[in-house]
């Protein structure tokens, strides 16, 4: 990675050292929760944005102090480079990616694109909006297609596929699905998906696959592989942990990525485009917060066993689950206790997204929990 050559350089080494020294306590002292009671007492604990609460790489944070300093320049080499980073996890040429400020403007691209054309595009409900909000701002119509019933709230193939006509523009498949945070059988997604793609624009958010049990064969990159209308979206937002960076990208055959650059608002910023490349080539750190997300996880999802609380099964940075009160006066109850948790998701009005935090925000949380769904005796 060319970043990382001597040119770049650019801080004195005392300077540098300290700066790298100083951001790798801050991160150490996140992950062990020594968080300032002062400060833990004022901050609001923030689980309600499917944030990475655990920190971001080292390495990450190396390059970004590596490159503070060249910050008047544009990003361009830094794209390339990660451009390649990302064409080779992916195994296809980079040609057939397409980097952008988080993977929410892939969404939105391809939201513009086929909006522009009419027709209609099918969505899971409830399910992440950007896509469709934008397809219908630029003149789609967008076709709800509801999840199976509670507690599985998956999304149903069967009923999604059946909705596709000669008008459909795009079917997306967000996997894990936000704010239910459930996964599909991948043997029947890829089925579904390779026939859905001889009639319509595939579109999958792999936004938080990373935290599924089997990446390998959850993700339907393979498809794109070979050469079919699918485009996969991903982001550095998540289990990488940079999501303040901005960087995000989308898989797809070079057809479908030049009429996405139709669309295209710029670049990445130059210190995004390094720290993810970072991120990248750190396979500890992603090991490390994929553990650390999947263990606090469960440490939620088994306190809600104990509590008898219902919830669909969690493959994401999240988990989502019955209340049985309205959600807004949940939320409230939950503020009053410092905690702020997901917003309302229709039509699902008495269920509530919780982000995985910190293990120590997480059991905050649980507290607060029993003491709000009045669950103490558990
Ligand atoms: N897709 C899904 C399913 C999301 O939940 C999000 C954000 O939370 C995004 C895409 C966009 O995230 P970003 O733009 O940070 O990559």
């Amino acid at each position: 990675m060319k970043a990382t050559g001597k040119k770049r350089l650019a801080l004195p080494a005392k300077l540098l050292f300290s700066l790298i020294t100083t951001c790798a306590l801050t991160t150490a002292s996140y992950a062990q929760h020594e968080v300032d009671s002062e400060e833990a007492e004022a901050e609001p604990i923030k689980i309600n944005g499917n944030e990475n609460a655990f920190g971001s790489s080292q390495m990450a944070y190396a390059m970004i102090m590596q490159n503070l300093q060249r910050i008047n320049r544009y990003a361009w080499e830094e794209t390339q480079d990660l451009v390649a980073a990302i064409a080779a996890r992916e195994g296809v040429p980079t040609d057939h990616i397409i980097v952008t400020a988080g993977s929410g403007p892939v969404l939105s691209m391809t939201g513009m694109w086929k909006g522009l054309e009419g027709g209609n595009m099918i969505i899971a409900t409830p399910g992440y909006q950007q896509l469709a909000r934008t397809f219908e701002a630029f003149g789609g119509t967008v076709v709800n297609v509801p999840v199976t019933p509670a507690p599985e709230l998956k999304h149903d193939l069967d009923a999604m596929e059946a909705m596709i006509n000669d008008e459909t523009q795009i079917l997306y498949i967000c996997n894990p699905n936000n704010p239910t945070g459930t996964i599909v059988d991948p043997d029947k997604l890829r089925e579904v998906a390779s026939r859905a793609s001889e009639k319509t624009l595939v579109f999958i958010d792999e936004a938080y696959l990373e935290l599924a049990d089997d990446f390998t064969k959850n993700t339907m990159v393979d498809l794109v592989r070979d050469g079919k209308d699918v485009i996969i979206a991903r982001t550095f937002s998540k289990v990488y942990g940079i999501a303040g960076l901005r960087i995000g990208y989308g898989v797809a055959k070079p057809e479908i990525i030049k009429e996405l650059r139709k669309f295209y608002q710029g670049g990445p910023n130059i210190l995004g485009a390094v720290a993810a490349t970072a991120s990248l080539q750190d396979p500890s750190w992603y090991e490390q917060s994929r553990m650390m997300y999947i263990e606090t996880r469960k440490m939620v999802t088994d306190a809600f066993d104990a509590m008898g609380i219902e919830y669909a099964e969690p493959s994401g940075s999240f988990v989502f689950f019955k209340t049985g009160m309205p959600i807004q006066q949940f939320q409230a109850a939950m503020e009053a206790e410092n905690i702020l948790v997901g917003r309302p998701f229709p039509p699902m009005f008495d269920w509530c997204r919780v982000s995985i935090g910190t293990q120590d925000e997480m059991a905050a949380f649980i507290e607060a929990v029993k003491k709000i769904l009045d669950k103490d005796a558990a």
